[in-house]
């Protein structure tokens, strides 16, 4: 038989390592709660739409890296895709396509090389199907050969919704309404941030009127490539401040504070080496505009850029800053700077945030190249970078997100907040100490006959009870046998023979001194509590 592994990308976290972590997130608490946040802790999965609205469609997590199922009822696909294609098909064929307009019909097609591309913009009631959606378009073009691929989902609130969305939501709807309730398209979190801001949506946390200051600490789910730093499984300490603008939501102080407590963060576990990355990308309207013009600049070079970043300077050219693709950096170099788009207000919110650095004494560096892969970000974003990470350098990331609240339905809750990845912090604080030492025991019992088995246990029972680390052995084994693997897992070696029992004088033996002692039951806790320090 095959013997089975952790799926790859994924890793089991073993004991001693798991004593760095548990330190890691036990400094995390201490730290986040002399700033005053409390902990949110939101589901592993949720509904596919989150991510898809609330990160954004064009960024790489959610066209390409969520694990994204169907749950629920399943029905017969290929029988309602085969209506949908006869009814619909004459109607991508007058459709013509605009890339740069707002989304203002629901279906948008474009006729290219004698094959169809087209747009679906569907509504948020069958959103749920939107990620199958993309290999099923794939899937009708190798049956018909007449559609090129998908370009693009977007989810606006449509109230023809009815009329056109995905193959399933309009055939469930004319096939049987029970259908369309019962699969719902679920998604592995790929980051925390949407999940607070929607928990902070749904509990009403806005109407408090006050600052919300949660932290989580939870594992995040992305299908990358694995490599050392990046898994797919990964786990995350996060932070968001959100809140009405009334309660000071907005405030350039609230960026950096959740900066200093950062830089206060890591000096508390010692990593040094640090650099924090700056910049800003501007309010909702800086950034149309600054993406107008990067159009601009990238649409007579983009043709010598890589493959991916040609697609990128067609759908998200801000994207396009992002790239890592070396033979595409000079051609970056040469683009716009977002710091020339900002507006008044905008460069005034930066500027308010670098001086209240300065007055604390953290330090940054200004990257005006620094977007960030998701769609959410305004004004403040910011990196975390660490040499001794290799090509994966970012410990972590995060920025403000005015607008995320309102993009998921939500009221006006402007917010900023991070992402840390707990993975990389460790291989931090690896690459700095030594492996943690196995964590020993205070005491081994070993009952001397089988018969000892039951008061020993008692007797663990009532050590551990004053808070003592016990390991218990077993009557079965020779002394020698007890010795040996008490001294491999515990300080002290304590002999329940049946003289001990009838007495309650034990024998306890410290494996580093050698010292034998005979200590009445009682005073055992103390003893062994001493003979630890
Ligand atoms: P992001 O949500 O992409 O801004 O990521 C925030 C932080 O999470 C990054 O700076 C990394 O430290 C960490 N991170 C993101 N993706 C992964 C991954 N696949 N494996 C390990 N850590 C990751």
């Amino acid at each position: 038989m095959t013997v089975l592994k952790a799926v790859r990308g994924t890793r089991d976290l073993l004991p001693p390592e798991t004593e760095l972590w548990n330190r890691v997130e036990a400094t995390t608490r201490r730290v986040f709660a002399r700033y005053n946040f409390g902990e949110i802790r939101t589901p592993i999965f949720e509904d596919t739409s989150l991510f898809a609205r609330g990160v954004g469609e064009e960024t790489d997590i959610v066209s390409k890296e969520m694990y994204t199922w169907e749950d629920g009822e399943r029905f017969d696909r290929d029988l309602l895709r085969d209506k949908w294609l006869r009814e619909n098909i004459a109607r991508f064929e007058s459709w013509s396509l605009d890339r740069t307009a707002a989304p203002k019909a629901d279906f948008e097609g474009q006729q290219m090389d004698g094959s169809w591309e087209f747009v679906i913009f569907a509504s948020q009631t069958t959103s749920s199907q939107l990620l199958s959606l993309a290999d099923e378009v794939r899937e009708w073009n190798a049956a018909s050969g007449r559609f090129r691929g998908i370009g693009r989902i977007v989810i606006p609130t449509i109230s023809e919704a009815a009329v056109v969305t995905t193959p399933e939501g309009i055939l469930i709807e004319k096939v049987s309404g029970a259908f369309h309730k019962s699969s719902q398209s679920l998604t592995l979190r790929p980051e925390n941030t949407a999940g607070v801001v929607r928990a902070y949506i749904e509990h009403k946390l806005g109407e408090s009127g006050l600052l919300q200051k949660l932290f989580y600490i939870g594992p995040q789910f992305r299908r990358e490539r694995p490599q050392k730093g990046r898994y797919r499984q990964f786990w995350q300490i996060g932070a968001e401040v959100i809140g009405p603008p009334s309660a000071g939501s907005e405030s350039p102080l609230r960026d950096a504070e959740v900066l200093e407590m950062l830089a206060s963060f890591l000096d508390e576990l010692n990593i040094t080496g640090w650099t924090l990355v700056l910049n800003s990308v501007g309010s909702a309207t800086d950034r149309p505009k600054y993406v107008a013009a990067l159009r601009e600049a990238l649409a007579p070079v983009k043709d010598q850029m890589s493959p991916d970043n040609q697609r990128r300077a067609e759908t998200n050219p801000l994207r396009v800053l992002d790239s890592k693709d070396p033979a595409d950096e000079a051609i970056i170099a040469t683009l716009p700077k977002i710091a020339d788009f900002l507006d008044d207000e905008s460069k005034a919110h930066f500027a308010a945030v670098l001086a209240a650095l300065d007055a604390c004494g953290v330090q940054y560096e200004i990257n005006p190249r620094l977007v960030r892969g998701l769609d959410y970000y305004t004004r403040t974003t910011f990196e975390f970078t660490h040499d001794g990470l290799g090509a994966q350098n970012a410990l972590l990331g995060g920025g403000r997100y005015d607008g995320l609240s309102e993009m998921l339905g939500g009221p006006k809750a402007p917010g900023i907040g991070f992402a840390m990845g707990l993975d990389r912090l460790i291989l931090t604080l690896q690459s700095a100490e030594a492996e943690p030492a196995p964590v020993l025991a205070d005491a081994f019992i070993a009952p001397l006959g089988e018969a000892l088995n039951a008061p020993a246990l008692a007797l663990a029972r009532d050590l551990r009870r004053q808070g003592m680390r016990i390991e218990l052995g077993d009557g079965a084994f020779r002394i020698r046998k007890s010795f040996e693997i008490g001294n491999k897992l515990a300080r002290n070696i304590i002999l329940l023979g049946e003289d001990e029992h009838a007495s309650g004088i034990l024998t306890v033996k410290n494996f580093a001194t050698g010292e034998q002692t005979k200590i009445p039951r009682g005073d055992l806790a103390q003893a062994l509590r001493s003979s630890g320090n």
